[in-house]
């Protein structure tokens, strides 16, 4: 493994996208792994994350990525451990440290974490993970002092099972789910990181949505992360969509998202009962949703199409990237997810190839700049037409938060 981390320098330095790969991106995935041709140059995966559920289906796409050299990271989901609602779902049988009973926050002992955390590494070496990602329990607003502790007897647990009895050295991340108090006090979180010998942090927050949640939160979010980076250890936001770019210019190397999600963080969500989640959820359910750069947000397929129909603007969203040339607009939808990972890897290829972190955080600006001048035609076009426009608001928070940082950093 050792090997494999050598050849992969850039992974924690760099600006880097990590896909978050379900059974839906085979295709989008095979085609980029499939590497550069005569005549394009193709899409690089830095690596991927895979979900424990659908790890423990040995899907061979699992056994492609490993073929074609791309480092892979387990995201065991035990903080849905907490809920009621992963008892119902038939692939957390697969998982061998699926408990019985929803953990509670009196409920863990010791020996049962350190069970938990043993697990769960022997299992990501089962399905060959690259490197370990620790389990992790939500770090909830109620009970908070309990919670820190369940966690540091896990992450105590993973550092010290790390190599011993049949579980192989590997580097270990630690993973971290900070509710609302937790990210207010980055100190006490990186106090206790400091302990360990760790490689790397991987942070899911319990309830984060960048194109809901206002300015404060986003920079309580980033001053968060950034404060973890003084560990010297990467950082990897979890879920964090488009304004991972934003991360990016702010030190934040690492992001992951699905391949045309509008991702958020909501373990409420997902721990809720499915009838619960039907009557609140989202009603574009089924509808496919569609990345467009020049506005830096995914949006749903009506309002993709209505964009895409519309002649003056098309030609303003037109993608010359290798998914998208000579195929024209009509099957957007159908190779959506292709059309995100090349976006994707474009954007990040722009970020890197920018070598000081200003002339990141300038490229950044000035995307979102045009972001926001390319989202007020679109929506006065599509307003002219009778169809409510999408929103865009988050673009300006997004400049504000990159506005605040950035001073901040000027005066430091
Ligand atoms: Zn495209």
């Amino acid at each position: 493994m050792a090997d494999i981390l050598a050849q992969e320098p850039d992974l924690f330095t760099q600006p880097t996208y990590l896909p978050r790969v379900t059974r839906r991106d085979g295709r989008a995935i095979e085609e980029a792994l499939a590497g550069p041709t005569l005549f394009n140059k193709g899409v690089s995966l830095a690596g991927a994350v895979i979900e424990a559920t659908y790890a423990a289906t040995d899907p061979p796409l699992l056994g492609r990525l490993r073929e074609g050299g791309v480092p892979r990271l387990v995201d065991p989901q035990t903080t849905r451990l907490t809920g009621e609602r992963f008892l119902t779902i038939q692939q957390f049988e697969r998982l061998p440290y699926r408990t019985d009973t929803p953990i509670r926050v009196d409920t863990p002992t010791s020996s049962s974490l350190a069970q938990l955390a043993r697990a769960v590494m022997a299992f990501e070496q089962q399905v060959d993970a690259s490197w370990y990602l620790t389990a992790a329990l939500p770090l909830y607003d109620q009970d908070l002092p309990s919670w820190l502790q369940h966690n540091d007897k896990l992450l105590e647990a993973s550092c010290a099972a790390n190599s011993a009895g049949d579980l192989d050295r590997r580097k270990l991340i630690a993973q971290i789910a900070p509710g609302h108090n937790a990210i207010g006090q980055p100190e006490l979180i990186v106090n206790r990181l400091a302990d360990y010998p760790i490689d790397g942090v991987y942070v899911q927050p319990l309830r984060m949505d960048a194109t809901r949640d206002g300015v404060e939160k986003l920079v309580q979010y980033v001053r968060f992360l950034r404060a973890i980076t003084s560990l010297g250890v990467p950082v990897i936001a979890s879920r964090v969509s488009a304004f991972g770019l934003v991360l990016n210019a702010l030190g934040i190397a690492i992001f992951d998202s699905g391949l045309g999600e509008a991702e958020a963080c909501n373990l409420a969500n997902l721990n809720r009962a499915p009838r619960e989640r039907e009557t609140t959820g989202s009603s574009a359910r089924g509808d496919r949703r569609i990345y467009l750069e020049q506005l830096k947000t995914t949006l749903t397929g009506r309002n993709a199409t209505a964009i895409l129909e519309n002649r003056p603007l098309r030609s303003r969203f037109v993608c010359s990237l290798g998914c998208c040339e000579h195929k024209g607009f009509e099957n957007l939808a159908e190779r959506r997810r292709q059309h995100y990972l090349w976006v994707r890897d474009h954007e990040i290829e722009a970020l890197r190839a920018r070598p000081t972190d200003q002339m990141r955080i300038d490229l950044v600006y000035e995307q979102l700049r045009d972001a926001r001048e390319a989202g007020r035609v679109v929506r006065r076009a599509l307003t002219a037409l009778g169809t409510a426009g999408p929103n865009f608001d988050h673009i300006d928070r997004w400049i504000a938060v990159l506005a605040r940082e950035t001073e901040l950093s000027q005066a430091a």
